[in-house]
């Protein structure tokens, strides 16, 4: 197949490809390409309707999960369909794909978001020790609702689905409702129109253990609210086990009935952190030899130092990495890290920072394309001593180290090497001075000037 476009849809092909069985890519995904792509929507053309019909009812859930994967960010995805010598395009969405019955949210868990791929650390130990509590004696605990609660791509709904996981395996009689909580806005919304709520109702009162993803989204919502409130008591009531996820604690969510708000903080609320650097590294690693690849340490480590936000931001450059290396058959060394990182976006700089030798040896390296190591190490081609000047020179700008501790940082050099590179750095002209403007930019916004 020809490279076409921005590439962005030849990444996702080459993760959708390694997912599913060959057959099967063959014959639905090989004669896909990418027609449009832009920063938030992308055109798939396909060769004919039935084609687009099968994508859109058996690979949605997939297409839109790695789309989102290699944009780091929820996009647009469309199916185009040549018509009449032009295209007709068909929006592919979660929603639209599925009938509304709600007997069908019965099983759709994430078959990789179990507690076997989950990475425990200080970060998230509180949240999966109470998780694999609650599916070990599921309404058995006082954890009950377990409420858990953390910023975007840290592991709320992987441990949310483990715990289906977990009790649909050791208790195969319970029976395990797992829903998001926009899909039982729109399944409740359905049943109103169809006028089918107390079939809706006995659905969920029927459940033994009753998953909700992301119930921030009720807020305001009143209707929704009192259908879920009698749902949770008739639930509650009988001892089964109730699990809730949201972006923030009850107390935070605007627009939620005090009712409902105080039944969440009934069981035992926890909450999901950013992981630290060394959790970051044993999320990477877990994830490189899940998917059976080697990847050297340094690389990890470079990845790890400059994807701070979340797990799925993680997740996603590593798999960006991988299809990048396998797409122009590179080597998966920093080189290739670098580019990477680089291209998708710095990483997210928190307001008004102290900056850091760290800092400044990471900062430089990702601009220049000189590895720290280089950076800090002896040697001295000429574009690594010009590297190592300019980290030198913003060093002393912005951290306030003296000119010894400098010098040792980059290499046990002697103050008087720092003292050349802050009166040479500022005389350079031209690209040098581009892209030390650039890194001062970057470091002002930093630290909030
Ligand atoms: P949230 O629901 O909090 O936004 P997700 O549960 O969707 O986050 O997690 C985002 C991605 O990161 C998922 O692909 C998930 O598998 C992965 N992930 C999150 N936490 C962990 C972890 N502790 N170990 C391994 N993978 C994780
Ligand atoms: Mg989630």
């Amino acid at each position: 197949m020809a490279l076409q476009g921005s590439g962005f849809w030849e990444q996702c092909l080459q993760i959708i490809s390694a997912r599913i069985n060959a057959q099967s890519y063959r014959t639905w995904f090989e004669q896909t390409w990418e027609l449009k792509y832009d920063d938030d929507a992308v055109v798939i053309a396909v060769k004919n309707q039935f084609v687009a019909d099968w994508l859109s009812s058996n690979y949605t859930q997939l297409i839109v999960d790695i789309a989102y994967q290699v944009a780091g960010k929820e996009i647009g995805i469309k199916l185009a369909i040549p018509r009449n010598g032009g295209y007709e395009e068909i929006l592919l969405d979660v929603h639209s794909s599925n009938d509304s019955a709600p007997s069908k949210e019965v099983g759709t868990l994430n078959p990789r978001y179990t507690f076997e791929n989950f990475v425990v650390g200080d970060f998230n130990s509180l949240a999966h020790y109470s998780a694999m509590a609650v599916a070990d004696n599921p309404g058995g605990t006082k954890y009950n609702p377990l409420y858990i609660h953390g910023g975007v791509g840290l592991g709320k709904t992987h441990l949310l689905h483990a715990i289906g996981h977990q009790i649909k395996q050791t208790k195969p009689d319970l029976k395990v409702i797992a829903v998001t909580s926009e899909r039982f806005i729109d399944l409740y919304i359905t049943s109103i129109i169809n006028k089918t709520t107390s079939r809706f109702n006995e659905v969920y009162r029927s459940a033994d253990v009753l998953l909700v993803d992301d119930i921030q989204f009720f807020s305001g919502k009143e209707g929704i609210q009192n259908a879920f409130f009698h749902i949770f008591n008739a639930l509650h009531h009988r001892g089964q086990q109730i699990v809730l996820t949201s972006d923030m604690p009850p107390a935070k969510i605007a627009g939620l009935e005090e009712r409902l708000r105080s039944r969440f903080e009934w069981g035992l609320m926890v909450d999901m952190q950013q992981p630290n650097y060394e959790g970051r590294m044993a999320i990477l690693r877990q994830k490189a030899e899940s998917d059976g690849i080697e990847i050297p340490d340094e690389v990890l480590s470079l990845i790890a130092q400059s994807v701070t936000s979340n797990i799925r931001e993680l997740e996603g450059t590593l798999i960006r990495l991988l299809a990048t290396a396998s797409i122009y058959g590179r080597e998966i060394d920093e080189k290739l890290a670098l580019d990477v990182i680089g291209q998708y976006g710095r990483p997210i700089l928190s307001l008004s920072e102290k900056i850091t030798l760290e800092d400044i040896l990471k900062i430089v390296s990702q601009h220049i394309g000189v590895s720290p190591e280089l950076l800090r190490g002896k040697r001295r081609t000429k574009q690594v001593a010009l590297a190592r000047q300019i980290a030198m020179y913003l060093a002393r700008k912005y951290t306030g180290s003296s000119l010894q501790h400098i010098g040792n940082f980059f290499g046990r050099r002697d103050h008087s090497t720092v003292v050349h590179a802050c009166k040479i750095i500022p005389q350079k002209d031209g690209e040098v001075q581009r892209i030390v403007s650039q890194i001062e930019s970057e470091l002002d916004r930093r630290t909030g000037k």
